[in-house]
């Protein structure tokens, strides 16, 4: 369809003097990759991007300010041609931006030697990107007005950043919740205690009850990413992995599997089984 659309009016519409008139510059896009920690905190990070800018020597005209001009004669200075064709449907005008002038309606005898006539030259700009706390890998960020320069006066297009977040050698993340695999010994989780968990704002302490079994998961609430834009933060999720004992006597086996009968409940044991057990791992 749009193919059709182009044939007949010519370049998507664009009427009147085509190249003369006022158009917004190409979005550009560029990729940046960051730590959990800033995604965490938000940052101020930098990044040069490899960009069109507008050719200072000729203010991106593509010629010299005093260089001779005369009206196309390809066009008559209309920037573009016309044609009249038989179609099935009818007569129809068919329009196209004029080739020799590119659309401007005049020829000057001399082209930029900076640019070539482009108007345009490739800079390497340096910028600040504010990357907003609980920002998500792959997500995009759009700076106003820092992409390829407008055509004819008209306004640069926006630069469009794509936030790579790298991934944690500690954390998994899943939106704005955390979780975190935390090893405890066999008689921790056998008699409780208290672990140290790390957190992307600093260490925590965790209560871990006795009889807790592997596998089980604590929810650390509010201690994951901040929410992007929004009040609040994710919970962390810490799962306990109980590490066995690799060689057991058969007195600590049989104690063992008493326990875990229990399944972490109260046992009924001789006086200072647990002691010896604790002890004897
Ligand atoms: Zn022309
Ligand atoms: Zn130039």
């Amino acid at each position: 369809m749009q193919d059709i659309f182009d044939q007949f009016f010519g370049g998507g519409g664009r009427g009147g003097r085509g190249g003369s008139r006022r158009r917004q510059g190409q979005d550009l896009q560029t990729r940046l990759t960051i730590d959990l920690e800033e995604a965490y905190t938000g940052a101020q990070k930098q990044i040069t991007v490899t960009r069109p800018e507008t050719c200072e020597d000729c203010d991106g005209k593509g010629h010299p300010p005093d260089a001779d001009s005369e009206t196309c004669p390809e066009c008559n200075g209309q920037g573009q041609t016309t044609r009249v064709q038989q179609t099935p449907m009818g007569r129809v005008q068919q329009t196209a931006t004029c080739r020799r002038c590119e659309g401007e309606g005049t020829l000057y005898d001399e082209t930029c030697s900076t640019c070539r006539g482009e108007g345009t030259v490739r800079n390497e700009a340096t910028l600040e990107v504010e990357i907003p706390a609980g920002i998500e890998d792959g997500q995009s960020l759009r700076m106003e007005r820092e992409g390829a320069p407008g055509e004819n006066g008209g306004p640069n297009g926006d630069l469009l950043i794509q936030v790579s977040v790298r991934d944690h050698p500690d954390f998994e993340r899943d939106g704005d919740d955390l979780s975190y695999n935390h090893a405890i010994s066999f008689p921790q989780a056998v008699f409780g205690d208290s672990i140290t968990v790390p957190t992307l704002d600093g260490d925590v302490e965790v209560d871990v009850p006795s009889g807790t079994q592997s596998g089980e998961v604590f929810r650390l609430e509010g201690k994951g990413m901040p929410r992007l834009r929004r009040r609040g933060s994710g919970d962390l999720y810490v799962q306990v992995q109980v590490v066995t004992p690799e060689s057991l006597n058969s007195e600590q086996k049989e104690a063992l599997e008493a326990f875990a009968e229990a399944g972490g409940e109260e046992v009924d044991v001789e006086e200072g089984f647990f002691e010896k057990l604790k002890n004897s791992l």
